[in-house]
């Protein structure tokens, strides 16, 4: 939408983070801006309500800000998945691959009912290392990926192709 070309502008690029040669994509100012915060969570509840989900999932952290904000905008509840060490009673846990090394994420007890159809979000989708391990947990828990929703994909690192048959929807892509 021109709404989203106009406000797209408020994001950063920082080079050299979080390692040398990696172009760092900053969210930060667009979340901070008013009109950049409505018009991320309510094109990414449209992306909820088109897939018809009846719950939210975000990833720690920044997807907590953009998770908790689309639930409330959908009338859903929020479920936050965690790196390690942080709830006090896990429901599942997925270790991944990450470039360097590997990451893990936990889905908190209690969250997710069998079959609930989840709209997992995050801020960034870059090789879908991280994306793919959320939706693990969910379909661990006998829930659904109905659909997966973020603000900027990068193009380059593929993450979409390892996303294969997810439906896959980014409001940006460079
Ligand atoms: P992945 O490679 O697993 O798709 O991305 C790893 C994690 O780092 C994701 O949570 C993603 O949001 C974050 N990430 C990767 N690259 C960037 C970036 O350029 N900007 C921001 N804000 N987050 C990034």
């Amino acid at each position: 939408s021109s709404e989203l070309e106009r406000v797209s502008g408020l994001i950063r690029e920082v080079e050299d983070f979080p390692q040398p040669g990696v172009l760092f994509r900053d969210l930060s100012p667009l979340l901070a801006d008013a009109e950049g915060f409505r018009v991320v969570v309510e094109e990414m509840a449209a992306h909820g309500t088109e897939a018809d989900v009846d719950v939210v999932v975000g990833i720690e952290a920044r997807g907590f800000l953009l998770g908790a904000a689309v639930a409330l905008r959908l009338g859903l509840g929020v479920v936050g998945v965690r790196k390690p060490g942080k709830l006090p009673a896990v429901a599942h846990r997925v270790d991944y691959a990450l470039e360097y090394g590997t990451a893990t994420l936990e889905l908190p007890e209690g969250t997710l009912r069998r079959g609930a159809r989840a709209l997992v979000v995050d801020d960034v989708l870059a090789t879908g290392g991280t994306v793919e391990a959320a939706c693990s947990l969910v379909e661990h828990a006998e829930a659904e990926v109905s659909a997966v929703s973020v603000v900027m994909e990068l193009a380059a690192l593929n993450g979409r192709r390892r996303l294969a048959g997810r439906k896959v929807r980014s409001l940006l892509t460079v």
